[in-house]
């Protein structure tokens, strides 16, 4: 009988909760409507959408009507920098880092191409941001500042509370991209200066096609999806209900499990990395070890390519990550690990292990006892990176 398999890449994404599973077949069997309706099966489907709105907005600490559901992280990141400053301003400044997801630095580049100016700040060998350098980077017509919570590669945290207190003294408004943190750790909007805030279904149990972003109440957003008055004219098109409710659902049991979990899976992912540094020799850790989500640990194995051991790894049933999901496949090393200034070599010698609520000692045991294995394999084999 083969084992069952060992799934450490819930950055990527985390398997679906039953009570997300639960809510959307619900809304598929026995909702109809369209919320925008006035009759009776509309009111029916308005009421799950607020429904869900609402345990969405109660995760974040936001109220209700500061929700633009989307389909994901990535529509809301490019939602929240598709035309940053006052509506029709003039191309202005822009304050982001050299270690944003994809789908807040592609944006970038194309309103640099638009004739915005944008500087992106360095982190230091932990992967933080210092707070005098972000003050230090402001521009008298610095429009809104980007930034990163808790990175997808490596879990490092930034100081957030910090950094937009220091952005709001200077009246610059702050988007936050806190996919990965949404239903890891608790947070509270209400006590945070932040404007605008990305997150993802996909990544805390929910399903994939479904996201939100925060919108303060009172900040101007104009919409880039035109057509239809829905989420208060700020993203137009007939809402994904069924993902939506289960969005809904997978927040409420986030919230419910969130310090359990945390505290269960930061112990875990500590033996993981303890065991292999006792077992695997030249293995290092990525990123800070203190300001770190409580499921990821990113490492280097000096001269063995992430690749080969991603691959060794899944054959013999465990599911781990090579850098970011979306540069998977790819040769290229990873721009976050370069910027924390790792060599090329070690950059493509890393490998993310990010673990859920499915994660258990045996299963981290079980890699305890064949990775060493694979990576004096690879070694061996000169798989160098
Ligand atoms: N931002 C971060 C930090 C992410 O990890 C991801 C998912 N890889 C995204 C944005 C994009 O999210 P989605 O898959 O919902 O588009």
């Amino acid at each position: 009988m083969t084992p069952p398999r060992i799934y450490l890449d819930y950055n990527a994404s985390a398997p679906l909760r039953d009570p997300a599973l639960e809510a959307m077949l619900r809304v598929l069997r026995d909702v109809p409507g369209n919320p925008s309706s006035v009759h009776a099966e509309g009111e029916r489907a308005r009421a799950e959408l607020g429904l869900a709105r609402e345990r969405v907005a109660a995760l974040l600490g936001a109220e209700s009507d500061e929700i633009v559901f989307t389909s994901g992280a990535s529509e809301a990141n490019n939602l929240a920098l598709a035309s940053p400053g006052p509506a029709g301003g003039a191309p202005a400044h822009l304050l982001s880092t050299q270690v944003e997801h994809p789908s807040v630095e592609q944006p970038l580049a194309r309103l640099e191409k638009r004739g915005w100016r944008v500087t992106r700040l360095p982190v230091d060998p932990e992967g933080l941001l210092a707070g005098d350098a972000l003050e230090a980077a402001l521009q008298p017509d610095t429009a809104l500042a980007s930034l990163l919570w808790a990175n997808n590669e490596t879990g490092v945290l930034q100081p957030i509370a910090e950094l937009g207190g220091r952005l709001r003294a200077r009246r610059v408004p702050l988007h936050v991209d806190a996919t990965q943190l949404v239903g890891k750790l608790p947070l509270d909007l209400r006590q945070l200066p932040i404007e605008l805030l990305s997150c993802s279904a996909h990544k805390l149990g929910g399903p994939k096609g479904v996201g939100c972003l925060f919108v303060r109440r009172g900040f101007a957003l104009e919409a880039q999806l035109l057509g239809g008055s829905q989420e208060r004219r700020r993203r137009g098109g007939t809402e994904n209900l069924a993902g939506i409710a289960g969005f809904g659902a997978a927040c409420a049991l986030a919230g419910r499990e969130l310090a359990s979990t945390g505290e269960r899976l930061a112990a875990l992912r500590e033996r993981l990395w303890q065991g292999l540094r006792e077992r695997v020799p030249r293995v290092r850790r990525n990123g800070s070890a203190q300001a770190v989500l409580p499921n990821t640990l990113n490492l280097s194995f000096e001269a063995a390519s992430g690749e080969l051991l991603l691959q060794a790894l899944d054959l013999d049933g465990v599911a781990v990550s090579a850098g970011a999901a979306c540069a998977s496949g790819s040769l290229a090393a990873s721009p976050v690990l370069l910027a924390m200034g790792l060599g090329a070599d070690a950059a493509r010698s890393s490998l993310r292990f990010s673990l859920g609520p499915g994660s258990d000692a045996a299963q981290v045991e079980r890699v305890l006892e064949i990775l060493p294995a694979l990576v004096a394999r690879v070694r061996a084999s000169r798989g160098s990176p």
